[in-house]
């Protein structure tokens, strides 16, 4: 195949490629974006597991730039469920045009950086071959999914799939023997929505996490309007609060109010709908082990109350973290499914898988049958996408070395020795610990300024300095530093036990907040982008 030429490619048609194209488009460039699967909406493409839905108001979560999609969709509940939102993506991408620049089915195996004609060269694995001046990674913070480490997976007879690479027909579990094994936020959403009509079903988990109610309902027609009319209000809520979502830190301290007061205002947050326990919090829970142990004291009491068995409550409450440290899954009656008869929990710290069978799955304990297994067992967080594509900047410089002790970014949105590649929600961006189309709308807006900045001024190349990028990495951490998630190990701190070499803590995210974010962005912007050599 002849390569092609563009002034951008853009890996990814999700949430943020799509932006991403859109705004380019509006500079007048030739863009292509390369896209894995057969169709738009990235994590909603991929994601098609029961029970998928989002966390966020769906109402904070859309596009905010165009009026018109504002005015034309219509959300039908409060956390809509996925397949809604694949048709929100889909209807985006009519609705701008995008598909004519979008290639599907295309997996980008490797990208270089070509120093002398100062352009990058971006290969997939069906043998197309293009280069643009601008390389912009739009992979997305938990695209690859990662399957345990455990022997025999694939001599399973039975149907097994990962969550994230959920089958497009629908999956019958009526009167099925069925296993799940991970309880996060995606495994907490299967287990309730599978536990409705399977035959047996087996939850194998490892740890536990703090789950909350979602409090889910319809959005009414009424309430429709109102948020019709609300909108410019509720982006500018998410844009001042700290994760972008619509509940922002209460100014008080756990310590500094009555343990009356405390246990009131924490009934109010488990009743209300969305993230406001974990958001909407008192400030120090995240800080103060003492201020924590009183809202995990208070979910502890939530959960003994919810299942019957005192003993499988105890298995479900966490004791190696404290509430809200880990991602904090959101629930429908997930507590309420153990008191059923079909569905029995496995403590995998007693009884390791010792392997997966032809039938089942053997632990240390004992053999179990069956029908069906579901691994939902996370992802390659953060740099997983950047691990899978063998990017060479330059001299050749990979940037799995550049990477070697963790990654080394700028704003996280550049990294020093990858010219002209911008990295939208790449590591150490706010965007993965935010009602995410918010802060990609944010990244998208700066990367489409900073290009036409270039453009206006006849630039050729952008790299940032190793010296900005070691300043801002260290920021990260010192940002996060006092964060009682930093003490514990999950995908925020870039631990997967089913990834070789991801097994040393460093924080991949950004704990200053979104709006700490922007404006060191827009300083950066206004300073002529400090940091960033250009010619
Ligand atoms: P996850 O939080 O990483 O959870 C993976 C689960 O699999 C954990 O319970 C883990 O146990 C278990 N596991 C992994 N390897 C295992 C092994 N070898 N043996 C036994 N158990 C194993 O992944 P996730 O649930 O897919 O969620 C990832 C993120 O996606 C979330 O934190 C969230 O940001 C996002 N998400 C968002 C939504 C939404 O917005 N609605 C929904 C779902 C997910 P350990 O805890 O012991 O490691």
């Amino acid at each position: 195949m002849t390569e092609q030429t563009f002034d951008a490619i853009i890996i990814g048609a999700g949430i943020s490629g799509m932006y991403q194209l859109h705004q380019l488009r509006g500079l007048g460039m030739s863009v292509q974006v390369l896209e894995a699967g057969d169709g738009v909406g990235g994590t909603w493409y991929w994601n098609r597991y029961p029970g998928a839905r989002f966390d966020s108001e769906s109402y904070s979560y859309g596009y905010s730039f165009s009026e018109e999609i504002l005015d034309e969709w219509q959300w039908s509940e409060h956390f809509s469920a996925q397949p809604e939102t694949l048709r929100y993506c889909n209807f985006v991408a009519d609705k701008l045009d995008l598909r004519r620049d979008i290639r599907f089915d295309s997996t980008v195996t490797r990208a270089r950086w070509d120093s002398e004609a100062e352009r990058w060269t971006v290969w997939t694995a069906d043998g197309w071959t293009g280069s643009a001046q601008f390389l912009i990674t739009a992979i997305g913070p938990l695209s690859v999914p990662t399957m345990p480490t455990i022997d025999g997976i694939d001599d399973f007879r039975g149907q097994s799939m990962h969550t994230a690479r959920w089958p497009h027909e629908p999956v019958d579990f009526k009167g099925k023997r069925v296993a799940v094994i991970g309880t996060g936020a995606t495994g907490v959403q299967t287990i309730q929505e599978v536990a409705k009509t399977a035959g047996q079903l087996t939850v194998f988990q490892r740890r536990p996490n703090w789950c909350a109610p979602l409090k889910n309902s319809p959005i009414t027609p009424e309430q429709q309007q109102d948020i019709r009319a609300r909108y410019p209000e509720i982006f500018e809520i998410c844009k001042r609060s700290h994760g972008c979502f619509m509940h922002d830190a209460d100014p008080r301290r756990a310590m500094g109010v009555s343990a009356e007061e405390r246990e009131a205002f924490y009934e109010e947050l488990y009743d209300a709908p969305g993230f406001g326990i974990w958001m909407g919090n008192f400030r120090d829970i995240f800080v103060s082990e003492e201020a924590n142990q009183t809202i995990s004291d208070f979910v502890a009491a939530k959960i003994r109350q919810r299942v019957k068995d005192p003993k499988v409550a105890d298995m479900l409450i966490p004791k190696d973290h404290g509430f809200g440290t880990r991602r904090v899954p959101l629930e429908t009656n997930y507590y309420e499914v153990y008191n059923q008869d079909n569905v029995r929990l496995v403590n995998l710290q007693d009884t390791p898988i010792e392997r997966v069978t032809p039938t089942g799955i053997r632990t240390s304990a004992e053999l179990l049958e069956f029908d069906i297994i579901i691994y939902a067992t996370g992802f390659d967080a953060v740099t997983g996408g950047f691990s899978k594509i063998a990017f060479e900047g330059v001299d050749g410089q990979t940037l799995q070395q550049k990477w070697a002790e963790g990654p080394l970014t700028y704003l996280g949105l550049m990294v020093p020795g990858f010219p002209n590649m911008l990295t939208l929600v790449g590591p150490h961006n706010a965007a993965s610990f935010c009602n995410i189309p918010r802060c990609i709308e944010q990244n998208v807006e700066w990367a489409t300024d900073f290009i036409r900045n270039m453009r206006e001024k006849g630039l050729a190349t952008a790299e940032a300095d190793e010296a900005a990028a070691t300043e801002w990495t260290h920021h990260v951490h010192e940002s996060a530093e006092k964060m009682l998630y930093t003490k514990v190990d999950s995908w925020f701190m870039g631990i997967n036990t089913n990834v070789e070499g991801k097994n040393k803590r460093t924080f991949l995210l950004y704990a200053a907040g979104a709006p700490a974010y922007r404006a060191k962005c827009d300083e950066v912007a206004a300073s002529d982008y400090a940091g960033i050599a250009r010619h």
